[in-house]
């Protein structure tokens, strides 16, 4: 090959690779209503098992239907508010009705070349008869790689779901971060797990969210018991923001 031959080859495969580099991709945020359906799907033994509901307030009301409903208006809500970045952006959900999805589907359509984050939302149980506050859950540093990531994402997003929460509960706060290193006898959440197998998800901040300890007597009556469809709106309002905030800085700002 002659050397102009091989200034034309370089400046082809670099105008290839920067084109690629460049073509403006629209990032999703990833929403997981946790829970869902009747029955278990997966199983323990491939640690795919997602529980059909866990939590219950004391007049009955369930997890797995607090979980989709607020994620359908936190979609909604980060869509209308995303005028606040200068690019488009999209918003998917694992699941978008009453039906249970187990832990290797939910993390099988996580699995995306644009995914930019992924938060799990579910409600709190079993903190006491007065537990109040919104709390991030992350994969134990012993096994996470990007440990640092998620704890700081994790944190901002437990921090705005408590300033939402906060205006009907006044008394509520962020919990900010903890780990899985105690479920499942040390081996950690089995979504975790299985999130941490896909190959598009390195380095793509991931949290569980609990919004509000919904066994306390308090919260349901203040945040679930009238006007909910109102109420959860205006507590995923900070929530979009912040998520929106999150993934403009990552895309424009210099890439780790
Ligand atoms: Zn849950």
């Amino acid at each position: 090959m002659t050397p102009i031959c091989r200034f034309f080859t370089l400046v082809s495969l670099w105008l290839m690779v920067g084109a690629s580099l460049t073509r403006a991709e629209i990032p999703v945020i990833m929403i997981d209503p946790g829970h869902g359906g009747k029955s278990q799907a997966g199983t323990l033994e491939m640690r795919s098992n997602s529980s059909p509901n866990n939590a219950t307030t004391p007049g009955g009301i369930k997890e797995k239907d607090l979980t989709l409903e607020f994620s359908l208006f936190l979609k909604e809500v980060i869509l209308s508010e995303s005028g606040r970045i200068g690019f488009p952006i999209g918003v998917l959900l694992t699941r978008e009705s009453d039906v249970n999805v187990d832990f290797i589907q939910r993390a099988a359509l996580c699995n995306r070349p644009d995914t930019a984050c992924v938060v799990s939302i579910h409600f709190n149980a079993g903190g006491g008869k007065n537990a109040l506050g919104s709390l991030a859950l992350i994969s134990a540093e012993s096994r996470n790689p990007q440990f640092a990531l998620d704890r700081e994402f994790g944190g901002g997003l437990a921090a705005a779901c408590s300033e939402g929460v906060r205006n009907f509960l006044p008394d509520s706060k962020s919990r900010g971060v903890i780990t899985d290193g105690h479920l499942h006898g040390g081996l950690g959440s089995n979504f975790f797990f299985q999130l941490a197998r896909q190959p598009r998800l390195k380095g793509v901040p991931k949290c569980f969210l609990e919004v509000e300890f919904i066994d306390n007597p308090a919260v349901e009556k203040a945040l679930l018991k009238v006007d909910r469809e109102a109420k959860f709106r205006t507590v995923a309002l900070p929530i979009a923001a912040y998520l929106l905030d999150y993934v403009g800085k990552r895309k424009t700002g210099p890439q780790d």
